[in-house]
Formats: C-alpha cells, structure tokens, sequence
C-alpha cells in the first residue's frame, strides 16, 4: 500500500499518547508519506516509533518526538479547522526541544521532498500561533 496521495513509501508509526486527543481520527497509528509528507490514519500499530529522518534529515532522530512532529503535519494541511489542536501539539513538540518553525523550514527546503502542502504558508499561520 502507497501513499493515497502519491503512491510514495509510507512510515507508520503508533500516535504518541501526549498527542493522540488532538488528532480528529482516534486510530492508534498513522503513517507519513516519505515522499509528499501526506498523514494517513491507521489503525495497526508498531512496536516502536520508526527512524523518522528516514523521511528527512529535517525531522528529529528521536522515534516518538518525530511522530509528535508527523501529527503536526497533519494538523496543519488542515490548519483552519484546526488552530486549537496545532497549536498544543506544536507546543508539545517545543517542549520536547523541537524548534517547529526550524523543522518547516528545513522541510521545505528538502529537495528530496515534494510536498503536498504549502509549508512555508503553513509556517506563516503556525507562527501566528505560538
Ligand atoms: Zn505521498
């Protein structure tokens, strides 16, 4: 199975439990597309949080930081509907030593990356935010 957006490669990974109420799906995992970076919800769960800089050197090595990261990018494709919710999980992830709006940038300068969102709009509005 490929991303439903792309067909690119997808890392799945369990929702870490700090987050999980912020998400609008309640499946215990979801999977991030290596490619476009599209969240799909999921509901089989890995053992352990994957290597997320897989995906790119911009998201932190640590497996279950980078998953708080990976829901932000969900939350953020659908930024209007979801102000509250992007907010606390970006605020979860600073508290976990992540500089956000650094990770976006970084993102958005992967050329290994081909978005599906508007990362350097989304990071306009995010940091608006917090
Ligand atoms: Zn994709």
């Amino acid at each position: 199975m490929g991303c439903p957006n792309c067909g690119g490669d997808e890392l799945a990974f369990p929702v870490p439990d700090a987050v999980r109420e912020f998400l609008p799906d309640d499946r215990p995992a979801a999977t991030l597309c290596a490619t476009c970076l599209w969240v799909s919800p999921a509901d089989d769960a890995p053992d352990e949080y994957p290597d997320f800089t897989r995906v790119s050197g911009a998201l932190p090595s640590d497996g279950e930081t980078g998953a708080v990261v990976a829901v932000l990018l969900a939350l953020l494709d659908r930024l209007v509907v979801h102000r509250a919710d992007a907010e606390a999980v970006a605020t979860e992830a600073e508290r976990r030593g992540v500089d956000v709006l650094l990770v976006l940038d970084r993102l958005a300068a992967d050329d290994g990356l081909d978005p599906h969102l508007d990362l350097a709009r989304r990071r306009r509005q995010l940091e608006q935010l917090i």
